[in-house]
């Protein structure tokens, strides 16, 4: 389409109150504008192209804000266009499924597509050791940058190999749940309840697989794709009666085991802080997810005063910038009081998210306020190297380039987009 028709129309979109098409169409222009170094075009468009991107923001912000979910590359039950298209729409969303990255650079090219009135966040949601337990954390890139991509299937690969190999020993060994780790599991699941239902639901799994090689694939993918749940209930392993959160004590439970006995094929590549500053290195933000598996009635696998001293420990390190204090499906109503007054004595972000994975959490657990203040201190962490960089370069070209990233990461970037509007300006004045 030539420039001044595309431009006509992004000026008409933006008055119909469609910021996220003429959003798209300007940034068309402007792509092409500044591959040929076309000042003259750039700084024509510039005021309706900074206009429609605050705009598609405000739009945005004004949608749900769920900054915890799943699609179908893991364990959510909704494909990413299903999740995005017909579920969200308009919001500040997070996509993070546990251990793959596959939903998000479709999540990407959606948005733009589509014209949504969304902001996604670029996650994936890791699984991790510290003192034999398993914990989950969020790590949230700027962009999909190469490093990041290459992390995360090299995190992938890991994780296969430590369900393949849990899968082959517990199909293998009798004596298993005899080793003395397990011994040790269960003492330190004891908060929780005897272990015995767990290992009992083990040994129906070990009857299963041994006898089926159908059902050892199933139960090995399962594992890798976190999806659980479908077995949990299909393979009767869920009972009337069941004390509360045996799934998941079942689920957590080989998680703890293998993530620490195979450290001779895995090295510390599982272990919470190494982790952690895997992913800081490609410029990742860090949070903790959903320590709030406690609450009045219940007590999961970690007594809250110990996961809390650990929290403060890594916050103070520098290991995770943010905790997740709101989460539906777990929580009672006093949990997040507990855990956002910790993140405001450790300066950390308090995230919010439903762990989206059928789209009905908050049937279970109650609502998930909005809290539209999260998602621009997000924002400022994840852009802030980006402008530091802009902020030293002084040749026109080369600055409005820096800038550019960091539009690129925060697209509606108040500073960003009124620097571009300045450099643009001293080349007229040339
Ligand atoms: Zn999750």
């Amino acid at each position: 389409m030539a420039t001044i028709a595309k431009l006509d129309q992004a000026i008409a979109a933006l008055d119909q109150g469609k910021p996220a098409l003429a959003d798209r169409l300007l940034s068309d222009i402007a792509t092409t504008a500044f591959a040929s170094h076309d000042h003259a075009t750039l700084r024509s468009i510039w005021p309706s192209l900074a206009n429609a991107r605050v705009e598609r923001r405000a739009r945005a912000s004004d949608g749900r804000i769920d900054l915890h979910t799943h699609t179908t590359a893991s364990d959510g039950e909704m494909t990413v266009e299903q999740l995005l298209c017909n579920h969200f729409v308009r919001g500040q969303i997070l996509i993070d499924d546990h251990n793959i990255i596959d939903s998000l650079s479709a999540a990407r090219r959606l948005v733009h597509e589509r014209d949504l009135e969304l902001d996604v966040f670029l996650g994936i949601e890791v699984i991790c050791t510290h003192q034999r337990r398993a914990f989950e954390f969020h790590a949230i890139a700027p962009t999909l940058s190469k490093g990041f991509k290459s992390l995360c299937a090299e995190h992938r690969q890991q994780w296969d190999r430590a369900c393949e190999m849990f899968v082959e020993e517990l199909a293998q060994r009798d004596d298993l749940f005899s080793d003395p780790l397990w011994k040790q599991i269960a003492e330190d699941y004891s908060i929780g309840g005897p272990l015995d239902p767990v290992l009992e639901r083990y040994q129906q799994v070990r009857d299963r697989i041994t006898a089926d090689s159908i059902a050892y694939q199933d139960y090995l993918k399962s594992n890798q794709t976190f999806d659980m749940g479908h077995l949990w209930h299909s393979w009767g392993l869920a009972r009337e009666g069941d004390p509360p959160m045996l799934g998941h004590r079942f689920f957590a439970s080989m998680r703890s085991y293998s993530l620490n006995v195979y450290r001779e094929a895995l090295g510390d590549w599982f272990d919470y802080e190494s982790l952690a500053q895997r992913f800081r290195q490609v410029g990742c933000f860090i949070s903790h997810n959903h320590p709030n598996y406690w609450d009045e009635d219940f007590v999961g696998e970690i007594p809250h005063a110990l996961q809390a001293e650990w929290i403060q420990c890594w916050a103070r390190h520098g290991v995770i910038d943010a905790l997740e204090v709101w989460s539906p499906p777990f929580a009672s109503k006093r949990v997040p009081h507990y855990w956002e007054k910790i993140c405001h004595d450790l300066g950390l972000v308090p995230m919010a998210g439903t762990d989206c994975h059928s789209g009905r959490e908050q049937d279970f657990g109650g609502q998930v306020e909005n809290h539209p203040e999260i998602p621009p201190q997000i924002y400022a962490k994840l852009a802030a190297p980006a402008v530091a960089i802009a902020q030293r370069t002084t040749e026109p070209w080369a600055a409005l380039a820096a800038w550019r990233d960091v539009l690129e990461i925060d697209y509606a970037h108040t500073q960003a987009l009124a620097e571009c509007q300045k450099i643009l300006e001293t080349f007229a004045a040339k």
